[in-house]
């Protein structure tokens, strides 16, 4: 057994497949040779001895018939000498031709003789013995007879005979013929003939076998042949499907097994290895195979599992720092409110002494860059938690810039570095930008460089580019300019291996002594506000030579129209006089809106909290209502729904506000019902558009105003009609009295430019003519202020009158 089934692995587990298959043709392509040799080795040794029998037996036949026929014919010889007694001549032949015959007969027993002592004659004749032992006999009686013949001739001889006496030869012979000898020698003869005929019937008999032999032989030799291709294509076939199953039933398990891992993703299973050729190479690779991606599974399932709790940990973290920082941004956003609340107020308030009003800038400027603080530290958790949003408007890009570059200009000439803002006469007038983002880059970009620098120079360059708009925009779709914004600096620069960490949050470089002033946020900040507005910032930097920052905007230029509009102080509106409902818990928050809209002709009422407020409502019908979104008793958006639902038959207009800045509060309050949504603190020229919107005013400005001596405002003076007319100027109002085209291009320029310190000489040289005094005052007061916008849009509302 154990040798067989070595001898089994050697046949069809050691082996390669193509050996596996060379040995079968070679089995079958043996056996088909041995079998037809064979086939061909036995057939023709069977056709030989039948062929050999058969000449033998056909040899024994003309023998034996030559025997007879030459007895017949010496039996015959008496006879033929009676026809001849007479002729000698004819009776010499006759006696010659005898002789010739016994001679040949002679011959042929001695044939026989030897013929039945030859091997074959003995192997396949039977009565060799008989033939050889008549032959014997009839030598003897054929010897006896021969001289019995001779005795008669001289008795007959015509030469011998005297002619009388030739005249009996015949009766002599005749009665010599019918003697006791002569018909002994029939009898003798008569046996001989008769056993020869047996003979020859035996023979014939013989030779039909023989026959039958060969062609016996034939077949078998084509039986033979025929078994034996018969037998080599069986073992052919055997073989082929033998090795056929020894290659194909490990290549389906394997299959299976692929299946299976595959189809049902069963990685716990491996094919079993039966074979030591390819098909086994194949599977162990694939049991391999299976059992690594199995580990990988495994690998990959925990790490996941990890993941997923390191997830859970990090959302809680992010949930609670975003709470954290929306309540502190609450926390901190509202007396900031009340501080820039205040200083708006009083900067709207006249008769206020330029030390006072000074003073009173600083206090917004203080509170706005802690404000700006306050939101840089927001923006970086939008911007983490991926929520910045972009809130792009009409801007005038000339003055938006000069008023950034100015705030870094003092930083420069602080440090003694030549600071230089180049600009082309083709930027487009008016963009659509997000300017508190863009100034946020800009001034970031801006302060590095100046902070960065020793000694030297800092230069903005804005440049716009050839651009070609995507094809895929609509003909309606407004014109886009594309500007190379440019900060260059001649200061400390930065290593190679720094410029790939600079962009990283948190991550400053360079000497430690300048990285007090920052916190490393500001480049992380500035690219991914870049990169929300579709540009990508470049850096170059050499150290020792100084950095070069770089980036490129594409900004839909705006329609100029609408914002050449006058922006003018808002002094007072039109019409009846409008109520105004204040829910706010926080007293400061009510005493702002209180006393900012109040003095322009409102009536403002106000409730510290959700019941008071839906109460004051029902019983005051006020025009609009102002709530912050964050109450104490109701939350300020059930307060929204309750109050839609109980003024139904009013559409009452309203205006929600808080300090969260998460957008998620403007999308709430909207869709509580809420009108408008501000942000704490609440930006005054945003609120005053929204009311105007919302309850239909027409305002009065007090650039109309002042442009008459005369006018003073009234609050509580009534009109003729009944109608309450809140600040409105006498109907006499004078226009302004403005200088010469020439000098209001000039004041344009500087005003575009945001040269300030320009304009307040300008002021200073106009007042030399008392008409134009009032003009004068009231861009003095402006560029005192820095209110650019506002002097802009004066000094353009004036320039083409
Ligand atoms: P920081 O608040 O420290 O300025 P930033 O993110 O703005 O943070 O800058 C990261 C670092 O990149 C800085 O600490 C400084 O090392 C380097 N850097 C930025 N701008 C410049 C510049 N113009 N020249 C040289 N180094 C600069």
């Amino acid at each position: 057994m154990f040798f067989l089934n070595s001898i089994k692995n050697r046949l069809f587990m050691q082996a390669g497949i193509a050996h596996d298959i060379g040995q079968g043709y070679a089995i079958a392509i043996g056996v088909a040779v041995l079998g037809t040799g064979i086939g061909l080795y036995l057939g023709d040794y069977a056709q030989k001895q039948a062929k050999q029998h058969l000449d033998v037996s056909h040899t024994q036949q003309t023998l034996l018939k030559d025997w007879k026929n030459q007895v017949l014919i010496l039996q015959a010889h008496p006879q033929r000498l009676l026809s001849v007694t007479q002729a000698s001549i004819w009776f010499k032949y006759e006696t010659s031709k005898f002789a010739n015959d016994r001679a040949l007969l002679t011959q042929l027993l001695k044939d026989l003789d030897a013929f039945t002592q030859q091997p074959e004659t003995q192997e396949f004749i039977q009565n060799h013995q008989e033939i050889a032992e008549l032959v014997a006999d009839s030598e003897a009686t054929i010897a006896d007879y021969d001289q019995f013949i001779q005795s008669l001739w001289p008795t007959v001889d015509p030469q011998v005979v005297s002619p009388q006496s030739q005249e009996n030869s015949p009766q002599r012979l005749a009665a010599a013929l019918t003697s006791q000898e002569a018909k002994r020698f029939q009898l003798d003869f008569d046996d001989l003939l008769e056993t020869l005929l047996q003979f020859e019937q035996l023979s014939d008999a013989d030779q039909r076998q023989a026959q039958q032999k060969l062609a016996e032989a034939s077949a078998l030799r084509i039986n033979i042949i025929a078994s034996s291709m018969v037998l080599s294509v069986a073992i052919a076939i055997l073989l082929a499907i033998r090795t056929s199953r020894a290659i194909a039933r490990p290549i389906e398990t394997v299959t299976e097994i692929a299946q299976q891992v595959t189809q049902d993703s069963n990685f716990n299973v491996q094919a079993p290895v039966t074979t030591h050729n390819e098909v086994g190479v194949l599977t162990q690779s694939l049991n391999q195979l299976i059992a690594r991606v199995r580990g990988l599974l495994d690998e990959q399932t925990t790490r996941a599992k990890e993941l997923e709790q390191a997830k859970t940990v990090a959302d809680a973290a992010n949930q609670a720092k975003s709470q954290f920082l929306a309540n502190m941004s609450h926390e901190l956003r509202t007396p900031l409110n009340g501080i820039l609340g205040y200083a708006q107020i009083l900067q709207q308030s006249r008769g206020l002494r330029d030390r006072d009003r000074n003073g009173i800038e600083v206090i917004a400027q203080s509170g706005a860059h802690l404000l700006t603080l306050i939101n840089d530290v927001l923006d970086l958790s939008k911007i983490e938690a991926g929520k910045m949003e972009l809130h792009p408007k009409d801007t005038q890009l000339a003055t938006f810039l000069q008023g950034t570059v100015e705030i870094c200009r003092i930083k420069a000439e602080q440090k003694d570095l030549l600071f230089t803002y180049q600009t082309e006469a083709s930027l487009p007038t008016f963009v659509s930008v997000d300017e508190k983002r863009l100034r946020q880059v800009l001034l970031n970009l801006l302060s590095n460089a100046i902070k960065f620098t020793d000694r030297g120079q800092v230069s903005l360059t804005v440049k716009p580019l050839n651009f070609a708009p995507p094809a895929h925009d609509t003909p309606s779709a407004p014109p886009l300019a594309r500007l190379r914004f440019t900060i260059q600096d001649t200061g400390v620069g930065i290593s190679a291996n720094q410029l790939e960490k600079i962009f990283l949050p948190f991550e400053q470089v360079g000497e430690v002594d300048r990285r007090a002033e920052g916190t490393g946020l500001g480049l992380a900040i500035t690219q991914r506000i870049l990169k929300e507005m579709g540009a990508a910032l470049t850096v170059a930097s050499e150290p020792g030579q100084g950095s070069q920052f770089q980036f490129e905007l594409t900004l839909p230029i705006a329609e100029q129209a609408a914002l050449l509009k006058t922006q003018s102080t808002v002094v007072g509106y039109r019409g009846a006089v409008r109520t105004l409902l204040v829910i706010d818990d926080h007293p400061q928050n009510r005493a702002v809106l209180s006393s900012l809209l109040q003095p322009l002709g409102f009536q403002i009422e106000t409730a510290e909290d959700g019941t008071t407020g839906l109460q004051r409502a029902a019983d005051l019908q006020p025009d609009l209502i102002i709530t912050d979104i964050k109450l104490p008793d109701i939350d300020g958006l059930t307060l929204i729904e309750q109050l839609r639902q109980q003024r139904s038959d009013r559409d009452i207009p309203i205006i929600a506000s808080s300090a969260n800045v998460f957008s998620d509060s403007s999308q709430n309050s909207h869709t509580a019902g809420a009108d408008v949504f501000l942000s704490k603190p609440i930006d005054v020229s945003q609120l005053l558009s929204h009311l105007q919107a919302l309850l239909k005013l027409e305002w009065q400005y007090q650039s109309a105003i002042a442009a008459s001596d005369k006018t003073r405002v009234n609050t509580d003076a009534l009109s003729e009609g009944g109608d309450r007319l809140n600040n409105e100027p006498p109907k006499d109002d004078q226009p302004l009295i403005v200088p010469a085209p020439e000098a209001m291009a000039k004041l344009h320029d500087l005003a575009m430019r945001g040269h300030l310190k320009g304009i307040l000489k300008e002021a200073e040289q106009l007042r030399q003519t008392p008409k134009l005094v009032p003009f004068a005052d009231q861009i003095k007061a402006l560029a005192q202020s820095f209110r650019e916008k506002e002097l802009l849009a004066l000094i353009s509302q004036y320039q083409n009158h």
